[in-house]
């Protein structure tokens, strides 16, 4: 049984358009297939603005395993892409996060669906109402440009490149 879910790519050291790329072809390789991906934006970065901004996209995938096995192909795939896990809002190669996996709500140790934050982020709503602007939060009962609407982050989110 395929599902679908949606991740959030960022990357704001070293080539970062390269780095969402190989993201991607990790995640064709080993998560699903890519069936949607918004155009990449750039923003500054969040919580820690003393580094450089980051790009971020968000993609739309079809994918046979369960949410936990997701997520660890994620991680695995930003340890393979050279991700050091050191300070919290520290500067990264890639940062993979599921923001929407079918209408599933989870909260266990470690998994949270949907992410906790698309509400509070510009740089995950923009790019989400690419590519899923009807399709409604689970827990909120909004759909993402509803969200994005009613969002008070004020960060500025670029058009970096289509698609
Ligand atoms: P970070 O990459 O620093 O944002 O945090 C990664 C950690 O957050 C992972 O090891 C997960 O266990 C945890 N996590 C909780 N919910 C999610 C989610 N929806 N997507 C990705 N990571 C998540």
């Amino acid at each position: 049984m395929q599902s679908t879910a949606y991740i959030l790519s960022g990357s704001n050291l070293g080539d970062r358009m390269k780095m969402l790329l190989d993201a991607e072809d990790l995640i064709e390789k080993y998560a699903g297939i890519i069936s949607a991906e918004s155009k990449v934006y750039e923003t500054a970065a969040w919580g820690n603005t003393n580094q450089s901004s980051f790009l971020n996209k968000v993609i739309r995938i079809s994918t046979p395993h369960s949410p936990e096995a997701l997520l660890n192909i994620l991680l695995e795939a930003e340890l393979k892409l050279g991700r050091i896990r050191d300070e919290k809002w520290g500067p990264r190669t890639i940062d993979l996060d599921i923001l929407y996996y079918n209408n599933e709500i989870i909260k266990s140790a470690i998994l949270t669906i949907p992410h906790p934050e698309i509400g509070n982020r510009r740089f995950t709503l923009v790019p989400l109402c690419d590519i899923a602007a009807e399709y409604i939060h689970p827990i909120v009962k909004k759909n993402n440009n509803e969200l994005l609407n009613q969002c008070s982050d004020q960060s500025e989110v670029k058009l970096f490149s289509q698609p």
